[in-house]
């Protein structure tokens, strides 16, 4: 199936028992055995089933199969938040004293995740100068477990060469993680270029309605962790906790999201509930229709601001100058994201003029959702930062970071540009201009 019949169908048939056509919602915590040695052999992983909701959920489970799917990925597992699903992705792949290799251009929480709380479990997480291979191949060693980016930064917009990026893992015999939410599958399946996992923030553009947290892990099932045995054992010697099972003989392709799922969420229990499951499946349905619209309207508006007096700067792949552009070409078709920066002239004080005169665009920290949204990154999610660091990470005082919706192209426009006057009232309106 293409992706648009996938994310609609993927990974339910209509329930046998009821012949519901909706997802069901199972909202249980357990499951009963018929036996003793019924539940022995659940126990065992050896007979298909269900146990317990902290380890699996049938409503989930359909989610993970569509997520799975929609990536080209063998097995997913779908936890509380996106953040989870970083946190469990990255500690599947190393252990104390070891190491994993980073590009510098990452979500604000990943970047606390990497930088101060995985090195308090004595993980280290290097960080490369640019996500340029050459960058990130230098730093990796026999303790290095994963190399990390995101396909495309944010908020830096960066567009991260996934292909190349695998060449150098598979060098090394090292997985690539993707972080793929900005991008969304409809845009970029990682995998396809060599990617090895993918994570997602489901709480983006596949919920896409700004309603319900969630996180994805998905495998892409090619990774052999018998041939670099030594850096993985935790997939190739016996598990203590759990009874002595070899993950990567007892489940081959799906050994990654086994361990995942009977390690990570089996004993600290991010678990995504049913109904947030069932909620992120009714947006998935939409996803490539909204990624459509998203794309086109975020291109209207970029061009918009380029072309207006009162904006000094517009960060957008989308255009032909981009130095994403190449990449935008190869990865996305042309379509870039409906993620970008912009900084109006007028420093901090214009930055935040604009931001409090918008009207339909909501003021907020959250991307992908059908609504247009505004975030203005020095006064709130990076206001604990030096004006050093904002800088190393893609903010001036003046950015404003938008996640362009599907609302009617007129009217987010119209919002731009009454806002850009009431920053600067001096300056005249293009649109207006034009009428
Ligand atoms: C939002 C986001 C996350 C975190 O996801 P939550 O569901 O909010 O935990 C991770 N990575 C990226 C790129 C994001 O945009």
């Amino acid at each position: 199936m293409r992706r648009e019949t996938i994310a609609i169908h993927g990974g339910y048939e209509t329930d046998p028992t009821t012949k519901s056509v909706a997802v069901p919602i199972y909202q249980t915590v357990a499951y009963e055995f018929d036996s003793a040695d019924h539940g022995a052999a659940l126990f065992n992983l050896e007979a298909p089933g269900y146990r317990y909701s902290r380890i699996a959920n049938p409503t989930v489970q359909v989610l993970e199969r569509r997520v799975a799917a929609l990536e080209g990925g063998a097995e997913a597992l779908c936890v509380a938040t996106g953040q989870a699903a970083l946190n469990y992705a990255v500690l599947n792949l190393t252990q104390m004293g070891r190491n994993i290799v980073s590009v510098p251009q990452l979500y604000g929480t990943t970047y606390t995740l990497f930088a101060h709380i995985l090195p308090g479990q004595g993980i280290s997480v290097r960080f490369a100068e640019s996500d340029r291979p050459d960058a990130i191949d230098k730093l990796i060693d026999d303790d290095t477990g994963a190399i990390f980016c995101e396909s495309v930064g944010n908020p830096a917009g960066n567009i991260c060469d996934i292909e190349a990026l695998a060449a150098v893992g598979a060098r090394h015999g090292v997985p690539l993680v993707v972080d793929n939410t900005v991008a969304t599958p409809l845009l970029l399946r990682p995998i396809e270029y060599g990617a090895d996992i993918v994570v997602h923030s489901l709480t983006k553009f596949l919920g896409g309605h700004g309603t319900t947290l969630g996180g994805a892990i998905v495998d892409s099932g090619r990774f052999d962790w018998k041939a670099q045995a030594r850096r993985f054992p935790m997939f190739c010697q016996p598990d203590a906790s759990y009874h002595g099972l070899v993950y990567a003989e007892h489940f081959g392709a799906g050994a990654y999201i086994a361990r995942c799922r009977s390690v990570y969420q089996r004993t600290t229990g991010a678990v995504l509930p049913a109904v947030s499951a069932f909620l992120l499946l009714q947006g998935i349905e939409t996803v490539a229709l909204r990624v459509e619209r998203h794309v086109a309207n975020a291109r209207r508006v970029a061009e918009f601001l380029r072309a207006d007096p009162r904006v000094a700067w517009v960060n957008y792949a989308g255009f032909a100058d981009s130095p994403y552009h190449a990449l935008t070409q190869k990865y996305f078709g042309g379509r870039a994201c409906s993620l970008m920066t912009f900084g109006i002239a007028g420093g901090f004080e214009g930055g935040k003029r604009f931001y409090d005169a918008l009207k339909l665009f909501k003021r907020l920290v959250n991307l992908g959702d059908a609504k247009s949204l505004a975030c203005h990154p020095a006064s709130t999610t990076h206001r604990q930062m030096s004006a050093a660091e904002q800088a190393k990470a893609g903010v001036t005082p003046e950015t404003i970071r938008l996640s362009i919706g599907i609302e009617h192209i007129d009217d987010i426009l119209a919002d731009l540009d009454q806002a850009l006057a009431a920053a600067q009232p001096h300056q005249r309106s293009p649109l207006l201009a034009a009428e």
